[in-house]
């Protein structure tokens, strides 16, 4: 039973390995790593012991660091670069990170759940090109997260920690912080005038009732923070050259631009210590409450179901 899975591709790895022999993906933090605990199910997740791992030491400015080197050097360690367009270019991008593959149903674009990205085939280039990156972001944004979790507790990476990390990001304002991070990072690599805050936009709306305005800028400023660094990490592969093919793109799809959506954007960003308890308090405070409310448990098995079919 010395095997590790890989949560990407599936393949079989040895113990001895970091990343996976197949296709690059982290299988566990790479910082003074000790034995490889795996948690496998609920119960082994809400434990005292992890929680105290999660409140005896800070989130510091080293460990996200470290944490996010690990994601641009997985990435930077996988990327094969297979593609001419600019839409394929990109793609080599995502493949590089996650698993995506083709929808034709559904009004949206594309969506991000599970580990895998869907994209509509119908669209043109530039809005695929558009849809990929905002969903890719979703998908680093939840990397950071399970880092972290991989790094205080000394594990491995499971559904089960990924399946947490998912509930987190899609709960209340939480969840706003994650779509207005994932419009920020889009709006970056696409020409001007064409941003979209349309699913953060409806989002707003949903918690309009319980949300007053300070914590709706809270959560907005966090996800422009967290959309900074992602943008940093993209932009060691989406560089000069592909935002010049990508802008030749929209060009040649003649899309009219809506300048109606820009007023959304913030220049705020916080500070890394701000950043760090912002991150942790949804995390501790989800952990808590799992460990309060016995009910919390089926939620969660309820989402593993759903994570193991997309995997399969
Ligand atoms: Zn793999
Ligand atoms: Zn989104």
């Amino acid at each position: 039973m010395d095997d590790i899975y890989c949560s990407k591709c599936g393949e079989k790895n040895s113990i001895s390995e970091d990343y996976c022999i197949e296709c690059g993906s982290i299988l566990r933090k790479l910082d003074k790593y000790e034995s490889g605990d795996r948690i496998t199910s609920f119960e082994d997740m809400f434990t005292q012991k992890h929680k105290e791992q999660l409140n005896e030491t800070p989130l510091t400015n080293e460990i996200y660091e470290l944490i996010l080197n690990n994601i641009y050097e997985t990435g930077r360690k996988s990327l094969k670069k297979q593609g001419t367009t600019a839409l394929e270019k990109v793609e080599d991008v995502v493949e590089a990170y996650a698993k995506w593959s083709y929808k034709s149903k559904g009004g949206e674009l594309g969506f991000y759940t599970a580990n895998t990205i869907k994209l509509d085939d119908r669209l043109n280039d530039s809005v695929q090109i558009a849809t990929l990156i905002h969903e890719l972001a979703h998908h680093l944004l939840a990397e950071i997260h399970e880092q972290i979790l991989m790094y205080f507790w000394e594990v491995e990476k499971t559904y089960e920690l990924e399946v947490f990390v998912q509930y987190i990001l899609s709960s209340g304002t939480v969840h706003l912080m994650n779509e207005y991070c994932a419009h920020t990072v889009e709006g970056r690599f696409i020409p001007h005038g064409y941003q979209n805050y349309g699913s953060f936009n409806s989002i707003l709306e949903d918690l309009k009732d319980e949300l007053d305005k300070e914590t709706a800028f809270i959560s907005l400023v966090l996800g422009n923070t967290l959309a900074e660094d992602i943008i940093h990490l993209l932009e060691h592969f989406i560089d000069d050259d592909l935002r010049g093919e990508i802008k030749q793109q929209y060009n040649s799809d003649r899309l009219p631009p809506s300048y109606s959506q820009i007023g959304m954007e913030t220049t705020d960003i916080m500070d890394e210590n701000s950043r760090n308890e912002l991150i942790m308090g949804p995390i501790v405070g989800s952990f808590d409450a799992a460990m309060k409310n016995p009910d919390f448990k089926n939620v969660l098995d309820n989402f593993l179901e759903t994570f193991k079919s997309y995997n399969q």
